[in-house]
């Protein structure tokens, strides 16, 4: 499998190193330059199957020619092997033909598992192969750290630093990142805000020399290893739903856009999906693109759902690229218009076209709170904030009762105590068996001021195991 970009400038790259490159040179973002067509008939004959080995049959194509079949077994098995659940994304039923996917039973209590558990693995096995280290460097505000800390803890090829700013994430998403110890695990916290932490990542890859030639790794979710784990779970519920003989609908807590994209693909590789729905908090400049054909920045509202809390949608770009009939040149000018501070709209046929598939809804805190407390009354089930916007927006745009809604259940509802609190619902969410030590267990971390030069000593202090660079 070849990958193209977005911007159509950069040299197409296989899939191992498409794994390590991040951003393509310039500027844009990869993609599959062919997606694999399922027929109907494979697709019905995958029902039933293990989670790991759906996950074998549907991402086979995105990594051939890069991971041989009997590593990428292993690999998958291991990934999904320490998942707390053993259906590993268990669909939990609401109301008559109304479901939530739990992608929230891995190490870190949120969706986000599902593809850094497996691209922790594919970069080592490929580290490995190549006998090479990277340096990983990321920011957090919460989950992404997390997640991609677990995923990294065991890898021996990759020295993992995330900054998180000081002070300001809540104690359980602090202490899911640094009471993970490991030689090759670094907790930075910042005397700065988010945008702050994020600004040095950027100033970091755009300028690498403090890393003596370590190559330095993205894992945020524009990595397309990311993307490709997260179109399992639409296969992996749809299939259990009565796809491929039924069409489905899904409601997703969106972001920066990698996880509705996924199901996005998921539908052109021949999964019967009717709809699906961008479910957004104040943080809305998607649901402006699909209510009314406007893409353009507004300023951040912190809310109770943080993990959703962005001004751009990094993985827009790849929906854009397919809209535009793939043509880089195109996308590469609407990119310029909005760096430059405009927003832009894109033709009518071409928003027809999106809005043939998608709807959209932007979901405030007090309503996010309703809806929590509405489901909670109706079924015993207490939704997490963000799995709640996507209830509403499931509930609110849905175009036929007849067709099962599923709602992706991104995050564990113990991580955001404060929704829940102010939901009013008095009931005690306990942390699950694997974390229930979480507030005795020992923390590691550094406190760095809001200075790139030390933080980047830091890292070439460290960034062998510990020891320098
Ligand atoms: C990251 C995250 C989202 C948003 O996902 P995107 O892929 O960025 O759209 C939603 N909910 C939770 C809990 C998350 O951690």
């Amino acid at each position: 499998m070849r990958y193209i970009s977005t911007r159509g400038q950069a040299p197409a790259l296989n899939f191992e190193d498409v794994l390590l490159a991040g951003l393509a040179s310039d500027g844009g973002l990869y993609v599959p330059e062919n997606l694999p067509r399922f027929t109907q008939e494979e697709i019905a004959s995958w029902a039933g199957l293990p989670y790991h080995e759906l996950a074998f049959r549907v991402m086979r194509p995105f990594v051939a020619g890069s991971i041989a079949d009997a590593d990428f077994k292993r690999i998958l098995e291991d990934t999904y092997g320490v998942f707390a659940h053993s259906a590993i994304a268990p669909l939990r039923q609401l109301n008559g033909n109304e479901w939530v996917l739990e992608l929230f039973h891995g190490p870190t209590l949120a969706f986000k598992d599902f593809a850094l558990q497996l691209l922790g693995r594919l970069l080592d096995h490929v580290l490995a192969k190549r006998n090479e280290r990277v340096v990983i460097m990321g920011a957090t505000s919460g989950d992404t750290g997390s997640a991609a800390i677990e995923g990294c803890k065991a890898c021996d090829n990759v020295d993992i630093f995330i900054m998180h700013p000081h002070n300001r994430v809540s104690e359980v998403q602090r202490r899911q990142m640094t009471t993970i110890l490991g030689e090759n695990i670094h907790n930075i916290a910042i005397e700065g805000n988010f945008d702050d932490c994020q600004e040095m990542v950027k100033a970091s890859f755009a300028d690498q020399g403090f890393l003596k030639g370590t190559r330095l790794v993205a894992v945020n979710s524009i990595n397309w290893a990311r993307i490709m784990a997260q179109i399992v779970y639409y296969f992996y519920a749809a299939l259990q739903l009565g796809a491929p003989a039924r069409s489905i609908a899904f409601s997703v807590p969106t972001g920066n856009f990698g996880d509705i994209f996924a199901g996005y693909l998921a539908r052109n590789m021949g999964l019967p999906v009717s709809q699906l729905i961008v479910a957004t908090n104040r943080n809305d400049i998607l649901h402006r693109f699909m209510s009314g054909n406007s893409y353009a920045k507004d300023t951040l509202h912190p809310t109770l759902s943080p993990s959703m809390d962005i001004m751009v949608s990094s993985n827009f770009e790849r929906l854009l690229f397919d809209l535009h009939g793939r043509n880089g040149a195109a996308i590469a000018g609407l990119m310029d218009t909005f760096k430059r501070g405009g927003g832009f709209s894109v033709d009518e046929d071409r928003w027809s076209e999106a809005r043939k598939l998608f709807d959209s809804l932007a979901v405030d805190d007090e309503q996010t709170c309703e809806t929590i407390a509405a489901v909670f009354a109706e079924t015993g089930e207490v939704l997490d904030p963000h799995t709640a916007i996507g209830v509403r927006a499931g509930r609110e745009c849905r175009r036929s009762l007849s067709t099962p809604m599923v709602v992706l259940g991104t995050a564990h509802p113990v991580k955001f105590p404060e929704a829940v609190e102010k939901a009013g619902i008095a009931k005690a969410i306990e942390l699950p068996a694997h974390l229930a030590d979480l507030f005795v267990r020992e923390e590691r971390y550094s406190v760095l001021a809001n200075d790139l030069k030390a933080v980047q000593a830091f890292v070439a202090e460290h960034g062998n195991r510990g020891k320098p660079l």
